[in-house]
């Protein structure tokens, strides 16, 4: 059999991506902030209705030099969440600063906003919320504790690309948002990411973070490292931002299969937030009754040739890396909804054959 793996890239169709990249052989120019950089900043901009957009080599670099633009003191406490991919807190450690872990809800696995401001201190410079598989943060009580202690709010928007609120697209809500275009992600530029920036100051920023602060031949105006986004990722870029509709269009479908078999069921609850009018159908995540239940359906999967993941598990603060530092971060429901958690294949290309395999797993195990 096959595999079926949790995701697959979205390809566009070869002759476009081809004709597309063709023009390169004329100029040689292949990266430095290029014709189809700046042709993909701009278009990425206005899809996304802001102001700028600052685009990198991929969604850590993104992350990682949005936290250096706003030049917090080192050792600075930044309230995170711990139920996300490893990226989100490698970046805020890799900056010298304090990653404090806030609890998350149940309901949608993002920060729980009651629970921010027990951890506030004089220490506490931002917070960095994750709207995680695409279930967006309630963004209007984070910006009134933002206001009210005076803090920044950066949103790991990684899985939020192209997503709509009742209140406004996901891309325009805290201080900056950061987007990953990794090509697992819904919108992808092969390896990619970017900063959508309110200010043009910000903006400024981050162009010398990602090109060594060089503004001239013999001129370099700050210190920084390289992640610019190169010509061909750009290229993959407009191709797929063309077809972007499309994507989601084709993700939906394998969406409603799902739901048609998965909502309102007992012992297997959907992990989706109630308040986006528009998603991308990135992820579809699965809450199982109890840990054992949910590594044999994973088990039971395996079996069957299906990659299903155990995204996020385990919590960022409980990887070894960290030697057991944040061991005692009072998150009880991440931890719970961490080692319940699966997450379905999803992706463009999913045929009815591969959705009815996996489907028939969830039966053999008794949760449909
Ligand atoms: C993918 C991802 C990142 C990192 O993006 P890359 O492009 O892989 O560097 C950061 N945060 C979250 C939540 C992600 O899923």
């Amino acid at each position: 059999m096959k595999p079926i793996y949790v995701t697959k890239s979205s390809m566009p169709p070869y002759e476009d991506f081809i004709e597309r990249i063709k023009p390169l052989w004329e100029t040689h120019h292949l990266t430095n902030m290029g014709t189809y950089h700046k042709e993909l900043e701009e278009k990425l901009a206005r899809f996304l209705d802001v102001p700028e957009m600052s685009l990198m080599s991929s969604g850590h670099m993104s992350l990682e030099l949005t936290l250096q633009a706003f030049d917090f003191p080192e050792g600075s406490e930044i309230i995170t969440t711990p139920f996300t991919f490893i990226s989100t807190t490698h970046a805020i450690i890799r900056n010298r600063l304090i990653p404090i872990f806030c609890d998350v809800k149940d309901t949608d696995g993002t920060m729980d906003e009651t629970k921010i401001e027990q951890l506030i201190t004089p220490k506490t410079v931002a917070i960095l919320p994750v709207h995680v598989y695409g279930n967006i943060c309630n963004v209007e009580k984070i910006a009134e504790i933002a206001a009210r202690h005076d803090l920044r709010v950066i949103y790991d928007a990684a899985h939020a690309f192209g997503e709509e609120t009742e209140i406004g697209n996901a891309a325009t809500f805290g201080d900056a948002s950061v987007f990953s275009f990794h090509a697992t992600k819904v919108f992808h530029t092969i390896e990619g990411g970017a900063v959508v920036c309110k200010t043009h100051e910000l903006y400024d920023k981050l162009y010398n973070l990602k090109n060594f602060g060089i503004r001239g031949e013999e001129t370099v105006v700050s210190v920084g490292a390289n992640a610019k986004m190169n010509e061909l990722s750009a290229i993959m870029g407009l191709c797929n931002l063309e077809r972007f509709s499309e994507t989601i269009e084709k993700r939906r479908k394998v969406r409603d299969t799902y739901d048609a078999y998965l909502l309102n069921r007992k012992s297997i609850h959907v992990l989706r937030g109630s308040n986006i009018t528009q998603q991308n159908y990135g992820y579809y995540p699965v809450i199982l009754e109890n840990q054992s239940q949910r590594d044999a359906v994973y088990a039971a999967m395996r079996k069957n040739d299906i990659y299903v993941r155990k995204y996020f598990y385990p919590l960022t603060s409980d990887e070894i890396c960290f030697r057991g530092k944040y061991k005692n971060a009072d998150i009880p429901v991440a931890r719970s909804l961490s080692e319940r958690v699966l997450t379905l294949p999803i992706y463009e290309e999913m045929t009815e054959d591969e959705l009815s395999r996996v489907i028939s797993v969830l039966k053999d195990c008794r949760l449909l």
